[in-house]
């Protein structure tokens, strides 16, 4: 059985976004030679993301309304986390969205449905942070 690891690493301009990485995965795929198994891809992070789901403008713009719906940003003294920070929806947002995504690979390929994407959400942005890709198969 092959094995690949690899960080892959973002720093957004804005606080939130949504990063289509499918391109990145798909050259972690080629770099890792594997035609049958497994990839794994989870953020490093308690304040972001990694999700599967459409590439839309529109849709990415409800996920933002959704979630700031459930957990404003604001007033940031409404939450008890934000004590020492000012982060605690982007803690909730990123619970919400979900820590990683399993794809199966076949003949070489993400195996996916039609329109499925990989994304990263970033909700605390404007800093460096990672995201691990993973792969095992042969
Ligand atoms: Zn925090």
């Amino acid at each position: 059985m092959k094995t690949y690891r690899k960080e892959l690493w973002f720093k957004t301009e804005t606080r939130r976004a949504f990063i289509n990485i499918t391109p990145q995965i798909e050259e972690c795929l080629r770099e890792s030679g594997i035609k049958e198994g497994l990839l794994l891809c989870n953020a490093m992070h308690i304040t972001s993301s990694v999700f599967i789901n459409d590439d839309e403008p529109g849709l990415h713009r409800d996920f933002e309304r959704f979630l700031e719906k459930l957990a404003p940003e604001k007033p940031y003294a409404q939450y008890d986390h934000n004590g020492f920070e000012d982060n605690a929806d982007a803690h909730l947002k990123r619970t919400i969205m979900g820590r990683e995504v399993v794809v199966a690979i076949t003949d070489g390929k993400l195996d996916f449905g039609p329109w499925e994407q990989i994304f990263y959400g970033e909700f605390d942005g404007k800093r460096r942070k990672r995201v691990l890709v993973k792969i095992i198969g042969e």
